[in-house]
C-alpha cells in the first residue's frame, strides 16, 4: 500500500489535470536559476516569474503555458521567507517543504480558483467545512489598495459562513515573492485542528490549533526596486498548499512530525542515536529539548539531502553558507542533545530518500554523494567542536577563579573554529561561567562592517541563533499522538 503522502500528492496533481487540463510539470531545482533576488526556491511560482512579469521569451515552451500544476521543492531558510528559527519550536514550519500548486497564466481568475480549491478540500479530500476558515485581503487605504470584496462574495456563494470569513491586511493577505518581484492580494484557507468555538480568533496568530494550509494569490503587480507597485500586463492565479500540513489534517494528526513524511525519520533517529523515543512535547514540557532535537534533525536532514541532490553544498557564502549552518545546527543537536555517534546524520539519508524518492528521483540517484558530503562536513565540525572544548577547558584552567570567560578567546572560537556564539555561551553556562555577550556582539558588528556584509548578517545570521534557553518562553504544551488511520476518507 502506498503511503498516504504519496496518495495525497498524486490526488492533487490528478485533480487539476482533470480540471481544464492543467499541465503537470516537474518540480524545479531548489537552486534559483538566474534570479539573484533569491537564495533558494521559496515557492512554486518562482520558476514562472518571467510569465508573471511578461518577460518570457515568446518562442519558449513556457510562453505557451496557460494552466499548470505541480509539486515544488521549497526551502525557506534565508531572505524574505526565512522560517529557520521556527523549526523545531513549532510543528508546522520546515526549512524544506513541498508546495502543491496550480496556476492560471492569464486564463481563469478568482471564481474558478476558489471553487476548485473548495471542491478539492471538501469533496475530494473530505475535510468538513466547519473546520475551515478563509481569509481575504481587507485593503490598505494608505497604499490605495482596495479590499478584495470579490473574493469575499465568491466564498459566501460557495457556502463559507460569514463567521468563517476574515479580512486581513498587507502582512497576511498580500503575498510577495521577495523584496522585489510579482505580488498581489491573496485569499487563504486555514484548518481548525481543535474544532473550537473561538477558532476564528486564532487564525493567523501562530497557533498550532488553527494552521494555514492553502494560499491562493491573485498576481496583479510587480514590486519594483524603489518599492512601488507596477500593475502587471495580465492577471494570474498562483496557489500554494503545504503538503506536510495538508497531510497532518488528513491523517488526523496535530503535528507534521507525526505524519508518514516524518515518522520513519524519527524512528531512524531513535535507532541510530539510542536516544529515548520521540514524545512530541513542545516548549517547557520538552525538558532537555529532546523532542526539539528530534524535530530539528529530521527537518534539517531533509533539507540537506534535497539541496545536495540539487548540487548545493555546505560552503562559505550565500545559500551554501546557510546550508553549512543548517548542517552544524543539526550536528550540534544530534551530538549534544541526542548523544548521537559520528556518522549519525548521514545514516538518516537513506530513509529520507526512501520517503521522498518516489516524488523526487534525484534523491535516490544521489544518495551516496549526499551521504559522503554530510559525513565530511560532520567530521569537520565535530573536530572543531572537540578542539573548542579543549580550548575552553584550557582557558578555564589558566584562571581557575575567573567568573567571566575572556571575550577574545570566545571570539576566536567563533571566528576561527566556526562556533556559533550562543553555543559557546551555552557551554560556559553549564560550567557557571559568564560571557560578555554585548562585547561579542560589538566584535561581530565591527567584523561585519569591515567586510561590508551588513546585509548578509541581517538576512542570514538571525536564523542561526540557537538560544535553547528562550524556549522557556514558549507555552507548556503536549501534543497527543493519535492512531495511524486517516481521519478523513477520500479516494
Ligand atoms: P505561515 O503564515 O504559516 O508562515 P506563509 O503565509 O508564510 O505560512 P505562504 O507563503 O502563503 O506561507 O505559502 C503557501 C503555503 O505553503 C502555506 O499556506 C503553507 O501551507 C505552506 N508553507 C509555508 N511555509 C511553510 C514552511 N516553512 N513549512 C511548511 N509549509 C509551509
Ligand atoms: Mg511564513
Ligand atoms: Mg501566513
Ligand atoms: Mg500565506
Amino acid at each position: 500500500r502506498r503511503p498516504l503522502s504519496t496518495q495525497v500528492r498524486e490526488t492533487f496533481l490528478r485533480f487539476f489535470e482533470g480540471r481544464g487540463g492543467h499541465l503537470r510539470l516537474p518540480s524545479s531545482s531548489v537552486r534559483p536559476r538566474g534570479d539573484p533576488s533569491l537564495l533558494f526556491v521559496n515557492a512554486g511560482m518562482n520558476q514562472f516569474k518571467p510569465i508573471f512579469l511578461g518577460t518570457v521569451d515568446p518562442r519558449s515552451e513556457m510562453a505557451q503555458y496557460r494552466r499548470v500544476v505541480n509539486s515544488q521543492k521549497c526551502v525557506r531558510a534565508g531572505g524574505k521567507h526565512n522560517d529557520l528559527e521556527d523549526v523545531g519550536r513549532d510543528v508546522y514550519h520546515h526549512t524544506f517543504f513541498e508546495m502543491l500548486g496550480n496556476w492560471s497564466f492569464g486564463d481563469y481568475f478568482k471564481e474558478e480558483a476558489c471553487s476548485m480549491a473548495w471542491e478539492l478540500l471538501t469533496q475530494v479530500y473530505g475535510i468538513p467545512r466547519d473546520r475551515l476558515y478563509v481569509t481575504y485581503f481587507g485593503g490598505d487605504l494608505a497604499l490605495g489598495l482596495e479590499a478584495d470584496d470579490v473574493s469575499r462574495e465568491i466564498w459566501l456563494s460557495l457556502g463559507v459562513p460569514a463567521g468563517h470569513l476574515l479580512p486581513f491586511g498587507m502582512k497576511e493577505n498580500f503575498w510577495e515573492m521577495g523584496e522585489t518581484g510579482p505580488c498581489g492580494p491573496c485569499t487563504e484557507i486555514h484548518y481548525d485542528h481543535m474544532g473550537g468555538r473561538n477558532a476564528s480568533a486564532l487564525v493567523n496568530q501562530d497557533s498550532p490549533d488553527v494552521v494555514e494550509v492553502w494560499n491562493l494569490v491573485f498576481m496583479q503587480y510587480d514590486r519594483e526596486g524603489d518599492g512601488s507597485l507596477r500593475p502587471l500586463p495580465q492577471r494570474h492565479v498562483d496557489t500554494g498548499m503545504g503538503l506536510e500540513r495538508l497531510l497532518t489534517v488528513l491523517e488526523g494528526k496535530q503535528s507534521n512530525y507525526d505524519t508518514d513524511l516524518f515518522s520513519p525519520i524519527l524512528t531512524a533517529i531513535q535507532q541510530s542515536s539510542g536516544a529515548p523515543p520521540y514524545q512530541g512535547l513542545l516548549g517547557n514540557a520538552d525538558t532537555g529539548h529532546m523532542d526539539m532535537a528530534y524535530r530539528v534533525v529530521a527537518d534539517h536532514v531533509r533539507t540537506l539531502a534535497v539541496c545536495i541532490a540539487d548540487g548545493a553544498y555546505p560552503g562559505m557564502s550565500g545559500a551554501e553558507l546557510v546550508l553549512r549552518r543548517i548542517l552544524r545546527r543539526a550536528v550540534r543537536f544530534a551530538s549534544e542533545v541526542l548523544q548521537a555517534p559520528p556518522g549519525f546524520l548521514a545514516s538518516l539519508v537513506p530513509t529520507v530518500a526512501e520517503i521522498l524518492g518516489p516524488a523526487y528521483p534525484e534523491l535516490k540517484q544521489n544518495t551516496d554523494r549526499i551521504v559522503n558530503i554530510i559525513n565530511e562536513n560532520e567530521a569537520d565540525f565535530l573536530a572543531s567542536l572537540q578542539r573548542g572544548c579543549r580550548i575552553i577547558d584550557h582557558t578555564l584552567q589558566q584562571a581557575p577563579h575567573a567568573q567571566e570567560f575572556p571575550v577574545d578567546v570566545a571570539w576566536s572560537l567563533h571566528r576561527n573554529l566556526g562556533f556559533p556564539l550562543d553555543l559557546i555561551n551555552l557551554m560556559l553556562k553549564e560550567k557557571d561561567i559568564g560571557l560578555n555577550l554585548t562585547a561579542l556582539d560589538q566584535l561581530a558588528e565591527e567584523e561585519a562592517q569591515k567586510k561590508g556584509e551588513n546585509q548578509q548578517r541581517e538576512g542570514l545570521g538571525r536564523g542561526l541563533q540557537l538560544d535553547v534557553h528562550s524556549l522557556a518562553e514558549l507555552q507548556r504544551r503536549a501534543i497527543p499522538t493519535t492512531d495511524e488511520s486517516p481521519k478523513y476518507a477520500y479516494t
